[in-house]
């Protein structure tokens, strides 16, 4: 799917009125009848089937008459809401080229007016077509689109919230300037994925900084989970920026150990790879267990000493964004990818490094600006507006959400447990802001109408 934001220029305030609605609806059902758009849109003039037409013509939603008669958003639909309440916000005022595509995002290059670019990552959970998944999804295709949203916007969330932490706490992340739905804005990294770097000056250096970071990280009581060479930016400086955060975990999580020492192990196998860096352990044909606990014992890098003496940012994470249920549903499909996950070769990874090799070309014509046409709109308070995304009948949607939980965490987990399979012998003895999201539909009527005020 492309996101052509020109079409966002063409799209007038019924238009989101009625993409809104749609939005709102979803809470309730997976596809919305027209009716009900009609209801919670209650444009002043009518009009609702033609908008919905034209809204179905820019692919913003999706029209479904298997079961019954309904409308859905589509991703793009997501898109367009959360690019344009965030232009409305005056967070940026164009969207510019894509510079990155992950597995299960995308990202763009926005541009402020006064022409400071920043980085936009839309969230995608479920996007990716892995073999396997395809049947699953074939089977749940009929109420999978609503929780993609939901989860993404999870994924938002959480990254958001955690990147602002790391931030305060000095680490090195791109800045997090706003999360809205499934997007996170944050501060462009001026520099490339390790990935495409063939050649350091300062190899040892570069390695010592990025363990650093890891070790840093579990001293604060956190694990990045995700930690390679496709998540590490580096610059001409040869200073490191880590970024993708949705899988973080706390290091009293039970798995922690296992996570700290592959993101360890991670970096090890890049750099003895790409950089012909040899360890320690790489020489002698010792028992490798041995090794391993020799190191430990000597006091060097053991994830049980740094998490013993672990600060509390994880503590604080916890308390800050996320709603109990919230977490649970995130945490559900990482842990059950990490415990169910496949394993395949890294094609897929080097796929990735094709596709953002572009990254870092300096290009900043070619932005598609809003700012003409939004810039008499207010500022649309949206914090509300997620409320009960998971759905009104939470209950219900419960087990599906677990069943579609467990092929999400596949898919999430799978490039870690590629880099997993790949990396033979333990390596580990080297070197939010507030959102309050009560849900509740009781204060439903009142939020739409304030939301719907505001387009
Ligand atoms: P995913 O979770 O899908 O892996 P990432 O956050 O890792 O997404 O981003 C994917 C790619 O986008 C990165 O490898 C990088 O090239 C680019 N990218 C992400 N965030 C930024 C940023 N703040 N500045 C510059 N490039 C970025
Ligand atoms: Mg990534």
């Amino acid at each position: 799917m492309k996101l052509d934001v020109n079409v966002l220029r063409y799209l007038s305030k019924d238009d989101f009125r009625v993409l809104t609605a749609v939005e709102m609806g979803m809470r309730n059902h997976e596809l919305v009848p027209a009716e009900l758009v009609e209801r919670i849109a209650s444009l002043k003039h009518g009009g609702t089937y033609k908008v919905l037409k034209n809204l179905l013509k820019y692919k913003l939603l999706h029209h479904d008459s298997s079961r019954y008669d309904g409308f859905r958003l589509t991703y793009l639909g997501y898109d367009f809401l959360a690019i344009k309440t965030m232009v409305n916000r005056g967070v940026f005022s164009a969207v510019g080229r894509q510079i990155g595509v992950g597995k299960e995002s995308d990202i763009f290059e926005v541009a402020q007016e006064d022409g400071t670019v920043l980085a936009m990552k839309l969230h995608r959970l479920g996007r990716t077509s892995f073999r396997a998944v395809k049947s699953k999804r074939d089977y749940l295709r009929h109420r999978s689109s609503y929780n993609w949203l939901y989860l993404s916007r999870l994924a938002a969330l959480k990254e958001f919230a955690f990147m602002k932490a790391l931030e305060e706490h000095e680490f090195p992340v791109p800045k997090a300037i706003d999360c809205n739905r499934h997007c996170v804005i944050m501060s462009l990294v001026q520099g490339y994925p390790l990935v495409q770097v063939k050649q350091l000056q300062n190899p040892e250096t570069v390695f010592e900084k990025i363990l650093g970071i890891v070790v840093r990280l579990a001293e604060h009581g956190l694990i990045h989970c995700d930690f390679n060479e496709f998540n590490i930016m580096i610059d001409d400086e040869e200073d490191i920026t880590m970024i993708d955060f949705p899988q973080m975990v706390s290091v009293s999580h039970r798995n922690a150990q296992m996570y700290f020492d592959r993101d360890v192990e991670c970096i090890f196998k890049f750099f003895r790879k790409r950089f012909n860096m040899t360890f320690q352990e790489d020489k002698g044909d010792s028992d490798e267990t041995e090794e391993v606990d020799a190191a430990d014992d000597s006091g060097r890098l053991s994830f049980s000493e740094i998490a013993k003496s672990a600060g509390a940012l994880d503590k604080e994470l916890e308390a800050s964004g996320f709603t109990r249920k919230e977490q649970n549903d995130l945490d559900k499909f990482i842990e059950n990818g990490l415990e169910k996950g496949e394993d395949s070769g890294n094609e897929e990874s080097e796929d990735e490094e094709e596709q953002t090799s572009e990254s870092n070309e300096e290009n900043l014509s070619g932005f598609n600006s809003f700012q003409e046409k939004n810039s008499n709109n207010h500022v649309v308070d949206d914090d509300n507006h997620e409320k009960g995304q998971s759905g009104g009948s939470e209950d219900e949607d419960e087990s599906d959400e677990e069943e579609e939980g467990i092929e999400l965490a596949k898919r999430l987990n799978k490039q870690r447990r590629r880099a997993m399979a790949a990396v033979r012998g333990g390596r580990r003895n080297s070197s939010r802001n507030s959102y309050k999201d009560k849900g509740g539909r009781s204060s439903q009527n009142s939020k739409i109408q304030k939301r719907l005020k505001d387009w």
